[in-house]
C-alpha cells in the first residue's frame, strides 16, 4: 500500500503557468467574483448528515438558499438510480457551457464528509461566487447521484448530452474528496490547459496546488465527460499521507478529518478559477511556436 499514489514530479506553478501565458496572454486582473465567507462554507459542510436521499434534499435546499430559483433549479431523474442529479443553471450570454460537478452520495461506512460532501456542499457556494455578474458561459452546477455505485449519475448526464451540447461544453470541473490537504489535481487525467489555468490562478492568489495522480485509488465522475471528449479536470486532496491514513470509505471519514484551513483555501481557489474560466475556456489553443 506504500506507492498507490504517484506525486507528479513536475511543478504546476512553473511550466503550467507559462502554458497559460502562451495560451491566453491574459491576466486575472479584471476577474470579478464574490466568494462567500468561511462561515458559509463551513455551515454548508456540516450539513452532511443523513442518507443519500436526505443529502440530495439538503443540496437542493442549499442551492435554493444560494439564490437558484425554481426556474433554474431542477432534479434530473437518472436511469439506474433511485435518486436524481441536482442541477442549478446559471444562464450566460453565449451558447458555451462550463459544467461544475461533484457527487453527493456516500458509502455506508463513516459519515461521507470527505467523500464527498466536501465537494458537493461547495457547489452552491461556487454558484454564489460567479452569479454576481453576467457571464458569457452558461454554468451548470450538478450534484451527481450514485458515484459510488459506478458513476451512475455522471454517466447518465454525459450520455444524454446531444452532440451540440457536447460541442458547447468548454470544461467540466469535478470535485471529489476535498479538505484532507491543500488542493491537488489529478494531473494525468485532467486537460492540460484547464490544469494550467488553475495553476495560473493559484499563483495569483498565492495558494498552493500540486499534481497528485490517483489512478490506483479509483475513478471519478469527470471520466464520464472525458469519454465524450469534453475537457475535464478533477480537483481532490489525496496525497500519499492522506491515502495512508485510510480515511476514504472507512469510519474515519468524518468531519474531524477535514482540515478547515485547507478546505476554505481550496474553495477560494475554485471560486476564482470557475470565474476565470469564463474568460479563457473558449479561446482556442495557439499552436506551440517551437
Ligand atoms: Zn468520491
Amino acid at each position: 500500500m506504500s506507492n498507490l499514489i504517484a506525486r507528479s514530479k513536475f511543478c504546476l506553478t512553473a511550466a503550467m503557468v507559462l502554458l497559460v501565458h502562451s495560451w491566453i496572454g491574459a491576466t486575472a486582473e479584471n476577474l470579478r467574483y464574490s466568494p462567500v465567507s468561511r462561515d458559509v462554507v463551513e455551515t454548508r459542510l456540516v450539513k452532511y448528515a443523513g442518507n443519500n436521499k436526505q443529502r440530495e434534499a439538503t443540496l437542493k435546499q442549499m442551492f435554493a438558499e444560494a439564490g437558484c430559483d425554481d426556474q433554474h433549479l431542477s432534479e434530473q431523474p437518472v436511469k439506474g438510480s433511485k435518486l436524481p442529479n441536482v442541477i442549478c443553471l446559471l444562464p450566460g450570454s453565449s451558447d458555451k457551457v462550463i459544467i461544475v460537478g461533484a457527487h453527493f452520495d456516500r458509502v455506508s461506512e463513516g459519515d461521507g464528509v470527505v467523500d464527498n460532501w466536501s465537494g458537493a456542499s461547495l457547489l452552491p457556494s461556487l454558484y454564489e461566487a460567479v452569479k454576481i455578474e453576467p457571464r458569457k458561459h452558461t454554468y451548470i452546477f450538478i450534484g451527481f447521484t450514485d458515484e459510488e455505485q459506478g458513476e451512475v449519475g455522471s454517466h447518465f448526464y454525459a450520455r444524454q448530452m446531444t452532440r451540440d451540447q457536447v460541442a458547447a461544453a468548454d470544461a467540466m470541473i469535478n470535485m471529489d474528496t476535498l479538505g484532507l490537504a491543500p488542493t491537488e489535481v489529478w494531473a494525468s487525467h485532467s486537460d492540460k490547459r484547464l490544469t494550467g489555468a488553475l495553476a495560473y490562478i493559484a499563483k495569483q492568489l498565492n495558494v498552493p496546488v500540486t499534481g497528485v495522480n490517483v489512478e490506483q485509488v479509483g475513478s471519478t465522475d469527470a471520466e464520464q465527460f472525458s469519454d465524450r471528449k469534453i475537457p475535464r479536470i478533477t480537483i481532490h486532496s489525496l496525497t500519499q499521507e492522506t491515502w495512508n491514513a485510510h480515511i476514504l470509505h472507512t469510519s474515519k471519514d468524518k468531519l474531524s478529518a477535514i482540515r478547515l484551513d485547507d478546505y476554505y483555501q481550496t474553495y477560494r481557489l475554485l471560486a476564482a478559477y470557475v470565474a476565470f474560466l469564463d474568460q479563457v475556456a473558449s479561446i482556442p489553443a495557439t499552436p506551440n511556436p517551437h
